[in-house]
Parts: C-alpha cells; sequence; structure tokens
C-alpha cells in the first residue's frame, strides 16, 4: 500500500490544519486554537508509555545516546530521558513562538491568557469537566459546541453517543469551532502571529533541527529506529544518512517501513515491548547484524 494510503488509513478522517492554512487567515488561526484550547488539559497531562521509559532506561545505562523524536508531547522528558539528548525534530506544543519577531512562549501561559480572553470557552471546558469525571463525555460535550448541549450531553442525554476524536496533536473535534474565539497577538512585538513551536504539514523543519539530527545520524554506530514508519522523509533522510556513514540501521515497528530495505535488522514487534525487554536486560544483547 503506497506510504500516503497507509497514512489515511491509520489516521481515519483526520486531516490536520496546513502551515499555509494557519498562516492564511486569522479564522483559521481561531479554529485551531480553540480546538488546542480544550484538548490541552488533557493533552498536557499525558504519562509516558513503555516505549518512552524503556528507552529513558537505555539512555541512563549508556546503550542510546541521543533520541530523535518525531513526537511533539514532551513524553520522553517526562520518561526521564535528559533534555539535552532528546531532539524534538517537529518541535513541541508545549512552546509556542511568534511568526514575526521569534518570540517563544510557554504554552501553559498562553493556556491561561486564552481563558482569560475567551471566559465562555473557558466556562464550558470548567463546566463539562465538572459534569462528569468521565473523559469520553466531557469530550462529546467540547464536540456539542455550546453550553447547553455540553451541560445536557455530559449529563448523558439522548445523541450523547457520538464518537469522541482526539487528534493526534492533541486537539478535539468541536462543531462551530473558532466562532467568536479571541487569540491574541504576540506581547513582544505587538502584532505578530502566534504559533505552535510545531513542523505543521506543509512546513519545513527548522534549519538547526535538521542540521542536528543529520550530524547525530551521521556519527552513531546504529541507528534505532522505534514506532515508527519513517513514512515522513525527514525521518526516512536520517536513516539514509546513517546507513551512508556507515553505521547500522536496526527496525523495531509493526508494519512495512519506508526504510525496510536498507535496514540491517527488524523486529516486527511493539516498540514499548521491545523497549522494556531491552532496558530490563542486565546486559544488552543484539541479534548479530
Ligand atoms: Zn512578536
Amino acid at each position: 500500500m503506497p506510504f500516503k494510503e497507509q497514512a489515511a488509513a491509520r489516521s481515519p478522517g483526520f486531516t490536520p490544519m496546513t502551515h499555509a492554512q494557519f498562516m492564511k487567515s486569522p479564522e483559521n488561526r481561531a479554529r485551531y486554537f480553540h480546538r488546542s484550547f480544550c484538548g490541552w488539559g488533557e493533552f498536557a497531562h499525558a504519562r509516558p508509555n513503555a516505549a518512552h521509559e524503556g528507552l529513558a532506561r537505555l539512555q541512563a545505562n549508556g546503550w542510546v545516546g541521543h533520541l530523535i523524536t518525531q513526537n511533539v508531547d514532551r513524553l520522553h522528558h517526562k520518561a526521564g530521558s535528559p533534555a539535552g539528548r532528546v531532539l524534538e525534530l517537529h518541535g513541541t506544543t508545549h512552546r509556542f513562538v511568534c511568526m514575526t519577531c521569534g518570540a517563544e512562549g510557554c504554552r501553559h501561559e498562553l493556556q491561561e491568557q486564552l481563558a482569560r480572553l475567551n471566559p465562555e470557552a473557558a466556562a464550558l471546558l470548567a463546566s463539562t469537566l465538572a459534569a462528569s469525571g468521565e473523559p469520553g463525555r466531557w469530550r462529546r460535550a467540547l464536540r456539542a459546541g455550546t453550553a447547553a448541549d455540553a451541560r445536557a450531553t455530559a449529563a448523558g442525554a439522548e445523541g450523547a453517543e457520538r464518537v469522541p476524536v482526539r487528534r493526534p496533536d492533541g486537539d478535539v473535534e468541536l462543531v462551530d469551532a473558532g466562532r467568536g474565539f479571541v487569540v491574541p497577538p504576540c506581547s513582544e512585538c505587538g502584532n505578530g502571529i502566534l504559533k505552535p513551536e510545531v513542523t505543521f504539514f506543509g512546513d519545513s523543519v527548522r534549519p538547526d533541527r535538521a542540521e542536528l539530527s543529520r550530524e547525530l545520524a551521521g556519527s552513531c554506530d546504529l541507528l534505532l529506529a522505534a514506532g515508527t514508519s519513517l513514512m515522513v522523509w525527514s525521518a526516512f533522510r536520517l536513516a539514509k544518512a546513517a546507513k551512508e556513514a556507515g553505521a547500522k540501521l536496526a527496525i523495531v515497528c509493526v508494519g512495512d517501513t519506508r526504510a525496510d530495505s536498507i535496514a540491517d535488522w527488524k523486529a516486527e514487534a511493539l516498540a514499548g515491548e521491545v523497549m522494556a525487554r531491552l532496558a530490563s536486560h542486565p546486559r544488552l544483547l543484539l541479534p548479530r547484524i
């Protein structure tokens, strides 16, 4: 199956906002931030899984040097990987940046500012959270779009059985997303557009990160691609760079990857299971490659 179709199959219905769409209009940015505002709390409090924890332990015992991640959720940091040895290739949602002056800020602080500027949305979020401790129910409520709908949906009224949708970037689906939602300009330059410090679809990886990732890939003994199909070119080219520099390439992934034909070793397995086993092994032993 072509890689584009594989991506669509893995995330049915997922249509991320592109960089061009985000930059095109205030309405698009309001829509983006409204969804992000409602999904931020749960996203920001997500916990690392076995793969994150296993990789952190492999770093701690010296088997893994740097991590290069395509994830934007900071879960490697939460698992204990040292910040200086995690390269977030596509940035992180935990920071935002001004597209005019380059000033950066903390997403948690922006969340508080958005709540002050959008009291109705903040009240809706608070009421739906308070109305039900069941996450799926409050997500359905948020998607209903109005405070009245939210209260009814959170209380379990008819029509509440829509499937909750969480996007990979932490946003939630909302009816009428962005309508009336206020997004502040940059407080440093006064009118710059604020954007999550994330590489959106259609945008390029930040040059300093691209360069550092190439340096790391080109200087390692072995590049271990864990839990990624390497579909994205910015990731696949690191596997290529490592091979061209004489390193071995090992892959742990369920299903085909873009680099299968150049891999020295591959395990068709879940990254979490393999990383946990490797990390708990007193002496790391890999098959001869
Ligand atoms: Zn600015």
